[in-house]
């Protein structure tokens, strides 16, 4: 299979960074993306819109060769602007529903088929292939090694799961503290044995976010951008 790098077209830069629920990955790549004139693809919004194209059609997300013939009917739309992110499915607006919690149960089960991670590798790809920005910011869980292994700049982010656990119930209103960090240690149990997204692999740097603020972490991840790729990432990002 072919690796990002080699399959864009253009001189895409890619800037990619992984980490679990929580760690602040979305909001933190968004900014970095705003910052630097980038796009910013979240890659988890296709798993869940796939989980949510599976529940529309009545379909066992637990059961692969469904998933599989549903994944063949869908039509997704995720735009690269950090500034008017949508998800559409089908021309449907799913970017509110695809953060509803029978989604993110469902997500898991669907990421796990391999056919559907290869297809939806690919179309990363290719969607950073397309984009008219000089880079692009692609967050999710297998970036660093599978979507983007050769990406001159490749983050971990990750934060304590206790804090993990606190953030996201801070942003999920009407639910119990307690349920919704229960619903994020099941999904991070299920998707880390697909992949492993809490340790770094080689090369890979790691931004701790447990200590430090929404701003303080987007500086530490821009100060690795700097290193890792001086010539583009001085231009927009304010310093
Ligand atoms: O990042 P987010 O929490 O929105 O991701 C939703 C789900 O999509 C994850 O729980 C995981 O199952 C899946 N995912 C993945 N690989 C990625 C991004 C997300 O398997 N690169």
């Amino acid at each position: 299979m072919t690796d990002l790098t080699t399959a864009t077209t253009t001189d895409t830069i890619v800037v990619a960074i992984d980490g679990p629920a929580g760690s602040g990955k979305s909001s933190v790549s968004k900014q970095v993306a705003r910052r630097l004139g980038y796009g910013y693809l979240d890659t988890g919004a296709a798993y869940r819109a796939l989980a949510w194209h599976a529940l529309k059609h009545g379909i066992d997300t637990s059961d692969s060769s469904s998933v599989l013939d549903v994944a063949g009917d869908f039509d997704v739309d995720i735009s690269l602007d950090p500034d008017r992110y949508r998800v559409r499915v089908g021309g449907v607006d799913v970017t509110d529903a695809i953060r509803e919690p029978r989604v993110a149960e469902a997500v898991s089960g669907v990421a796990r088929v391999p056919a559907v991670r290869q297809a939806v590798t690919a179309m990363f790809r290719a969607m950073v292939a397309a984009s008219d920005r000089p880079g692009v910011v692609v967050e999710g869980r297998d970036i660093t090694t599978v979507v983007a292994p050769d990406a001159p700049a490749r983050i971990l982010l990750t934060a304590h799961p206790d804090v993990r656990a606190a953030r996201r119930s801070a942003e999920t209103t009407g639910q119990d503290a307690a349920a919704v960090a229960a619903a994020l240690h099941r999904r991070d149990a299920s998707d880390s044995a697909v992949v492993d997204f809490l340790t770094a692999a080689p090369g890979v740097a790691v931004v701790d976010s447990t200590d430090l603020d929404f701003d303080q972490t987007v500086s530490a991840v821009l100060d690795v951008i700097r290193t890792a790729v001086p010539a583009h990432s001085g231009a927009n990002d304010g310093r």
